[in-house]
């Protein structure tokens, strides 16, 4: 089956897969924004007042809620067509990508898809080469990709690098807590650069790409220039924004590999990335010159990004008046030491 791949000038309705998730949520929020027809699939077995509170969130921007599982094909075929959806995106979590190969199967026998964003949301995974585990999932995403370029249903792969954070080592959200506050961890020699994009920006320029021409059949790189920054840098800015100087500790390219090969899922596969980010350089040592590739923003010139400087003052914000051991100085693990930002 082949879709011409075209563009509608008006909006197109979307379809969110994981939306409750870290990912899916910055994307749904951008898509109800900008008054954008919202579908949500919500697995049936999401519970808890977490999940409570931003599915009600949701419904208040006038989301609809559509509740199965990704991986059931009938009942996929079935809300897609039910809803007239033009545009599925998905940000299922790492251990469920595979579960898109039955979306994928129901998106090509109804036919009508206009666009399919696939879960992707990091690096691009034909070109990045991190140790296991990061590589099995990495595996995973090159099949829904192959999977997808051969039902001839028009994509987009978002491929938005880091989110701007701290990059833990062994946190897989690292945005949802605080940078540190006791010391840093540098890998290496600290001096390797990557692209740290606030989550809410990852949300808007997707849902930019969603029904534009241009980015049919496209990998779309987030390398914004103001963005780009090394982790001795990023140290350095979180430094001036809280007032004083940390201890910095070296975690050298063997600790991360032995992190890796510990195999703990989840916190393996991040050290697994940060590996291949922030001592093989894999978000800076290949050129976006291929002719699926293109770059944000070229193809928006106008819209600016987060700065880090604005990231981290949105951190500070929320450090607010949280009483802080300031002189507390452990080699433990960062993510226990970090403060988790709530609401
Ligand atoms: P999460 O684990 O936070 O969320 C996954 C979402 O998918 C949840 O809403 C979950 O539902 C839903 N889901 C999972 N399986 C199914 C299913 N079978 N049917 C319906 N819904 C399902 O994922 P992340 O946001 O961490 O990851 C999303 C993508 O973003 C991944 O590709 C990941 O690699 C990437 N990523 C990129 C980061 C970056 O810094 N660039 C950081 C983190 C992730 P439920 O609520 O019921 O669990």
């Amino acid at each position: 089956m082949t879709v011409t791949p075209s563009v509608s000038s008006a909006k197109g309705r979307v379809l969110i897969v994981g939306a409750t998730g870290f990912i899916g949520q910055f994307v749904t929020e951008s898509s109800l924004d900008t008054g954008r027809s919202t579908y949500v699939l919500v697995r049936p077995s999401a519970c808890g007042p977490s999940k409570a509170k931003i599915i009600k969130a949701f419904q208040d921007k006038g989301a609809i809620i559509l509740h199965g599982l990704v991986n059931d094909k009938e009942f996929m075929e079935k809300i897609l067509r039910e809803h007239e959806i033009d545009i599925v995106i998905s940000a299922v979590g790492g251990e469920n990508i595979l579960d898109q190969l039955s979306l994928i199967e129901a998106i090509k026998t109804i036919g009508s898809i206009k666009r399919f964003l696939p879960s992707e949301f990091g690096h691009d995974v034909d070109r990045a080469d991190p140790v296991e585990p990061g590589l099995s999932m990495y595996e995973a995403k090159r099949r829904v990709r192959r999977l997808v370029e051969e039902s001839g249903v028009p994509y987009t792969y978002i491929c938005c690098n880091s989110i701007a954070s701290w990059p833990y080592h062994d946190n897989t959200h690292p945005s949802q807590v605080l940078p540190p506050l006791d010391q840093f961890q540098i890998y290496g020699d600290g001096s390797v650069k990557a692209y740290f994009v606030a989550g809410t920006d990852i949300g808007k320029f997707t849902m930019k790409t969603v029904d534009d021409i241009r980015t049919v059949n496209k990998s779309v790189h987030f390398r914004p220039t103001s963005n780009l920054c090394n982790i001795n840098e990023l140290a350095s800015l979180w430094e001036k924004k809280i007032g004083r100087t940390l201890p910095r500790v070296i975690v050298t390219e063997n600790d991360l590999l032995t992190a890796a090969a510990a195999n703990c899922i989840p916190q393996s596969i991040v050290a697994s990335f940060t590996h291949d980010i922030f001592i093989k350089g894999c978000q800076i040592n290949f050129t976006i010159d291929g002719p699926q590739d293109i770059e944000v923003s070229t193809l928006y010139p106008d819209e600016t990004f987060q700065t880090l400087d604005d990231c981290f003052n949105d951190f500070l914000a929320k450090l607010g008046d949280k009483p802080v051991n300031t002189n507390k100085i452990t080699t433990t693990n960062p993510v226990v030491e970090s403060m988790a930002i709530t609401a």
